[in-house]
Order: structure tokens, then sequence, then C-alpha cells
């Protein structure tokens, strides 16, 4: 076999796994075997660039960075939906085709409603060429790097299909996927993501494609627009669409008559609930691709579909009681605890009411009947109060003035929709729920110490921050319940072994409010020690690459805390390291600041990837992609020549291997 003909059926080896597990929903490989075989394809290709492919599965892990997403005219223009919301509505609908078409017996695709952000994607031969937005319909934003990271999304079409065409689909954010990314947001202490649908479509703007390729979105297809007169029917060319890779919901149904489509909504109506995504309604096509063409176009929408929206599901219930949680950072939100009821196919019992504004402006009061639902979030929210039920004696809420686990008074910053209690080291959730994070595996990693423990290990009196965890003694830990001396023993190394922890993780794990992990790799990067972090003043911190207002302000507070300033003291005695460590400092500077980096062909001095480490410790940034913002590429042997031919056009400054060092050195 040929280097070429290797390359070839490793990318379609890997195409094949990729549909198999991300379209059809079953795994045919194991992640390890795949991961080995992708890093074989990119060590091949990387020796023999002259065979580089957009197209290749290597291209879809993201990397390039795009600021302004370039503005792409439609060659279709992208229409919205007419709307109904009854069977009236969809009875008057298909009298008003029928007359246009003059004809009453007419056939109908159902297909479900996707609740997320539309897209168009355009194949040439059977390969992706770009992703647009819908924007207005008329333009949208080029958003191709972000799209092809989507895996269920083909680059390469196998099979027989029209050679040019669109594709239109939605991409969305499957439900599993999107509580996982709040979870990881919530330990983060980042705020939660609202709805699936607002998140997808966000993500699509991301400029770095390496944090969309994290995003578990997906993209499920709807409609085939071409020229050629290949198919009859609607349902024809999404079934061939499905046939050479595309992921076209095998919920979409024919229906004979406007009775079979009732049956579809109805059914669906209560089944949505089950779906692994979000659903708002139905979109009923006439299937005839002729017939379509004779109904054409309103000015904004097809006369030969529309949706039939589902009415969010609602229900009226008791709110009882109002509670107030505290999180990890002291961030207080209040709960409503209601008479259980059922709603969407779950029993409710407590709805978010987000903050005293939200309390106020509903004027929700404690006995009040309210109504609850359940839309785009996945939390059920308070609508609206009956106040026609409303009890004679009723009073106004009077929001929480003191927390409900410390009594401390709560405090508002201006701008802030959310009440805080103060009691930073004296406050049993904050304490524990600190220590949990510092902890956790993102963080200090410690095995051998779980949520739980921490709980009970705090009310012992054993430990009130993290810094007492490394005074605690085996002996102390025995005692306690549920507790053995190997339990205990286990404890006390894996909080001995996480002082090996790196300083950018361990200023993950010091739970400063903002400092998510991305900001404390930036800021261990930029600060290299926690004494120059925590004695930088405000225009130091927000010089700093991605560092804001609001993050500089959470580490000014932090910093000019007394008793953080004796726990990290405290830290540094145990031997946390608390700054980047000599070996990883040595070859550091930040002579490439600023500047994005693409690799491309074979070295001889160093590797690739020592190639790629040296940029990024002399502060550069590594794309896998060339563009506008490429500084310069350095160029190996037998750089591709597709490469080579787009540096050229954009005019990026190609350098040896040998200019590269003598930048550096
Ligand atoms: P609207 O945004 O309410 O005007 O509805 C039109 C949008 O519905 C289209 O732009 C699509 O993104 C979206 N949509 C979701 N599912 C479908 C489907 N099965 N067929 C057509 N459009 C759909
Ligand atoms: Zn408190």
């Amino acid at each position: 076999m040929t280097v070429k003909q290797k390359i070839q059926s490793l990318r379609n080896e890997l195409n094949t796994h990729n549909h198999n597990y991300y379209v059809l929903d079953n795994a045919t490989i194991s992640d390890l075997e795949f991961d080995l075989k992708l890093k074989e394809l990119e060590k091949l290709e990387a020796e023999n660039p002259e065979f580089f492919d957009a197209n290749s599965p290597t291209q879809r892990v993201g990397g390039s960075i795009t600021k302004n997403f370039e503005t792409v005219t439609h060659k279709n223009r992208m229409y919205s939906l007419d709307n109904s919301y009854s069977k009236e509505d969809l009875l008057d609908w298909e009298k008003r085709i029928q007359k246009i078409l003059g004809r009453t017996e007419l056939e109908y695709t159902c297909e479900l409603k996707y609740d997320g952000a539309s897209i168009n994607l355009t194949y040439e031969n059977g390969q992706f060429v770009k992703a647009v937005t819908r924007g207005d319909g008329f333009q949208g934003d080029e958003v191709t790097a972000n799209i092809k990271t989507i895996l269920s999304i083909p680059l390469t079409l196998k099979g027989d299909f029209v050679s040019d065409f669109e594709m239109r689909g939605e991409i969305i954010l499957p439900l599993n996927g999107f509580i996982k990314m709040n979870e990881e947001r919530v330990a983060n202490g980042e705020e939660e993501y609202r709805n699936p649908r607002n998140t997808a479509s966000g993500s699509l703007k991301l400029q770095d494609s390496a944090e969309v390729a994290k995003r578990p979105l997906d993209c499920l297809l709807y409609q085939v627009v071409t020229s050629e007169r290949k198919y009859k029917t609607h349902f024809e060319s999404l079934k061939n669409a499905r046939k050479v890779g595309f992921k076209v919901p095998e919920t979409i149904t024919l229906a004979k008559s406007i009775d079979k489509v009732f049956e579809f909504v109805n059914h669906w109506d209560e089944k949505r609930h089950d779906l692994p995504y979000e659903t708002d309604g139905i979109v009923i096509k006439v299937n005839n691709l002729q017939q379509q063409e004779e109904l054409g176009y309103t000015s904004k929408a097809p006369r030969w579909a529309i949706a039939y929206k589902f009415k969010a599901e609602q229900v009226s219930t008791i709110l009882n009681e109002i509670t107030y949680q505290v999180g990890r950072t002291g961030a207080i939100t209040p709960v409503a605890n209601l008479e259980p009821v059922q709603l969407a196919g779950t029993t409710v019992k407590r709805a978010s009411l987000h903050n005293a504004d939200q309390i106020e402006k509903l004027d929700i009061r404690v006995n009040d009947t309210v109504f609850v639902e359940k839309g785009g979030e996945i939390i059920p929210k308070i609508i609206a109060v009956d106040f026609t039920k409303r009890p004679k004696n009723s009073e106004p809420t009077h929001y929480a003035t003191n927390c409900p686990e410390c009594n401390s008074e709560l405090i508002r910053t201006e701008g802030d929709a959310k009440h805080y209690c103060p009691n930073e080291f004296g406050c049993a959730p904050q304490i524990t729920g600190r220590i949990q994070h510092f902890i956790s595996r993102k963080a200090m990693d410690i095995d051998g110490l779980g949520g739980e423990t921490v709980d009970l290990l705090r009310k012992e009196g054993l430990i009130q921050n993290y810094a007492d965890l490394y005074d605690l003694k085996v002996e102390q830990i025995i005692p306690l319940e549920r507790m053995a001396e190997k339990s205990a023993q286990n404890m006390i190394s894996g909080i001995e072994k996480s002082k090996e922890i790196s300083f950018e993780k361990v200023l993950f794990a010091l739970g400063i409010r903002f400092v998510g992990e991305t900001v404390a790799k930036k800021l261990a990067k930029h600060f290299k020690s926690i004494d120059n972090l925590m004695t930088a003043n405000f225009e130091t911190l927000i010089a700093v690459d991605e560092i804001g207002d609001r993050i500089a302000q959470s580490i000014l507070d932090f910093s000019s805390d007394l008793g953080n300033i004796q726990l990290i003291n405290r830290l540094k005695d145990s031997g946390v390291q608390l700054e980047v460590s000599a070996e990883s400092l040595e070859n550091q500077t930040d002579k490439l600041q600023g500047q994005i980096f693409v690799v491309s062909g074979v070295f001889h001095q160093m590797s690739r990837n020592e190639l790629k480490k040296a940029i990024e410790d002399n502060g550069g940034k590594v794309s896998s992609s060339i563009s506008k913002k490429t500084s310069f590429i350095v160029a190996g042997d037998n750089m591709g020549p597709s490469k080579l031919a787009k540096a050229e056009t954009l005019g990026v400054t190609i350098i040896s291997e040998q200019d590269f060092i003598d930048m550096v050195s």
C-alpha cells in the first residue's frame, strides 16, 4: 500500500467510526483504538503534507481562532416558518394550499421542530465546503471552523447524491450534554447557562474552535436545497441524505392526510419530554417537490410548510414556602417549595425564583396559587400568580435579610442581581463548598477524600478551611464514623500527594470568584507565583489577555482579605505549589506574546510537539489553520501545497525552523 492509500484508508475508517458513533449511535471501536488510529493518521499527514485535506478527520479537533466572522450572502434565502397554534389553524392552511394547487389530496411530511440554531451547510462533489448561520435570512456568518468540530456532521459523503447542494439543519445541544456543562460551570463557580437553545447558538460564535469542540453539540438535518431534480419528494431527498451520512432523525413521518398529521401532533405533544433534546413544535411540509415549487413563498416563509407550536406546559399549584440556598461563593438563591404537582412528565416540588427582583416583580407570596411552566429551561419556573386565589390575610414577601445558615446580614452590591452572605469563613455551606471545590478532580484532585467526608470533618471541628487539610493526622480521623485505619491512611496520603499539583491547578482550587480553570491557567502563566498575583494592581491585572474588570476586582478582593493571606501562607508552609515550578519556568519567556503560529511540515532539530511547546513556552499561540490572524507559519520540509497557497494569498510570513530557533534564543 502506498502512503497515499494508507492515509485514505485511515480517513475512511475513522469517518465510518465517527458516523457509526455520532449518527447511528452505535460504537464500533473503543475510544483508545480510535485515538491510536487518529494519532497514526496525524503522523502520516504531518510527514506527508502534500496529502493535506481540510476535510480529514484530523481537522476536527479545533484550534483555529476567528476574531471576526465573515458575512456571507446565502445562495438561497433561508426563510422563516409561519406558525400555527391549533388544529383549526392547520385546517385553514390546508384549505389555502388546496386552493392554490387545485387538488384536495395532498401528502405531508411531519417533522419535529428542533430547538436550536439554524445552519446552512454547503457541499460540492461530496465534500463539505462551508457552514453559514441563518443571520437575517439573506446573509449569515461563516462559522465553518466551528461547525467542523461537530462530529455528527459528515465532511466527506459516501455514495450517490446530488453534486452541488446545501443541507439545512439545526445545531442543538442535547439535554444530557447541557446538564453536564452546567454541572461543570457550577463546579467552577460560574453562572449556569439558562437553556440549551441559547447555549447552542452562542457556541457557534465562539472565537476559539477548540472550545466549540469541547461542547457536546449535535446537528439534525431537515432540508436538502438543490436545483437538480433528482428526487420527487422531500421525504425521498431526506432518506437519501441519511444514506450518504447525514443525521436525519428517524422521527420524520409521512402523512397521507391532515388527520394523520393530527395523529403525529398528538403523539409528540405527549411524548416530546422523552426525547433527548428539546422541541417546541412540529413542522409540516408538503411532500411533493413539484407542488412545493408551485406553492412558493410569501415575503417571509414558504407556503408549503407550517410550524405547529406546542403550548408550553403549565400547571398551577400552591407555594408553601420560600427557602434560601447558600452556594460555595456565598450567593443566595431563593427557592420556591411547591405543593408537588405533575408537569411535563415529572413531579415538580421546587422552582427557582432567581433573585429578589423576580419575587418583587411577580409579587409572589407564600400560600399563593402560582402558575409553573417548563419552557426552554430545565428547572421549572413560576411565571405568574393567580391573584384570584390569593388568601385574604396574605402578606408581601420580605426577602431574607440574614443568611439562613449563619445568620449574617446579607449584602447586595450594586449591579449584582444576587444577595451574598459575606461570612466567608464562618458560614457552613461556604466552608464545606470551598473545601469540596478545593479537593475536586480538576483542582487538587485529592484521592481518598469525598464531599461527604469534608462535611463530616467540618462538623467534627477538624477542618475550617482548606489549609487545615494539611494539618490532619491519621489518629484524628480513625475514630470518626465509618472510618477505618486504611481509609484514614489513604486520605492522608492523598492530601500529601496533592502538594505536587501544579500552580495553575492550585490557583483554580483556591476558589476565587470568576477564576475558573482557563482563567487560572492564564493567570498562572502570566504572574508565575501567588505573590506576584496578590500584589498586582487593577491595571496590571486587566492588562492580561482576557482578564476583565470583573475578574480583576474579584482577585483584588481576595488578595486584600487578611484571612486569605493567612490561608495562603499556611498553604505555602505546607509545601503546596504556589508558584510555577523552576523546571517549567526555565525555558519560558514572553518573546512571542500576541503572535499566532501555524506549524506545517517535517522538522529536523526538534519534533513538531517540541516546536509547539517552544511556541507556547515563549508566550505564543499555536493554531491549526491559517487565517488572516496568523502571524507566522513555521514551515518544515514538505509543507502542504494548499497551506502554502493559502499563506501566499493571505500574505502570511513563512519562516524556517532555524528562523524560529533564532527568534526565541
Ligand atoms: P422560526 O425561527 O420560528 O421562524 O422557525 C423557523 C426555523 O425553525 C428554521 O429556521 C429552522 O431553523 C427551524 N427548524 C427546526 N426544525 C425544523 C424542521 N424540521 N424543518 C424546518 N425548519 C426547522
Ligand atoms: Zn452565611
